[in-house]
């Protein structure tokens, strides 16, 4: 089936995604403490008790969805599907088993198709927050959801 893209740009000023797993929000804290002057630039939301977190102990504004477990990673993903985030930092915990792993695995493929930077671990973090295009407005391609949603439904009637 054909795929049709387009050139979106992700601006100056960044939306950022906060979440972390219970065992990783320490490290996300500490991230967050040890990174506040580049953040404080950019625009943070993230999961209910991750947002909350991070607000009290490091300062940062952040806007708060819905506890992770209760559907806040689905509100990130629907966000992103929006167009409204730019940047998803999510340490989760590869050795505990999450009720809401479904939820996750979705986050992290819309991240996909969207092509949204995420990062699972602390140095991917490092990396992503010290590029240079945390500075800078950042130009890329993705799928175009209303020339697809053209292409499949011609496909699809083809079988009436
Ligand atoms: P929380 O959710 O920030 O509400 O703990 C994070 C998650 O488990 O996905």
């Amino acid at each position: 089936m054909e795929r049709s893209y387009i050139e979106v740009t992700i601006e100056k000023k960044k939306n950022i995604a906060l979440i972390a797993h219970d065992a990783k929000k320490a490290e996300l804290i500490q991230w967050c403490n040890d990174h506040k002057e580049i953040l404080m630039k950019h625009d943070l939301c993230g999961t209910g008790t991750t947002a909350r977190l991070v607000c009290e102990k490091t300062g940062l504004r952040v806007l708060a969805y819905n506890s992770g477990p209760l559907g806040g990673d689905q509100q990130i993903g629907a966000k992103i599907v929006e167009g409204e985030i730019d940047l998803v930092v999510f340490l989760s915990d590869p050795l505990t088993a999450q009720p809401h792993d479904p939820d996750v695995k979705a986050l992290l493929r819309i991240s996909q198709v969207y092509d949204i930077p995420i990062a699972n671990n602390r140095s991917t973090a490092d990396f992503i927050i010290t590029s240079k295009f945390m500075d800078l407005p950042y130009r890329h391609t993705v799928l175009d959801y209303k020339e697809n949603l053209r292409h499949r439904a011609d496909f699809l009637g083809m079988y009436k």
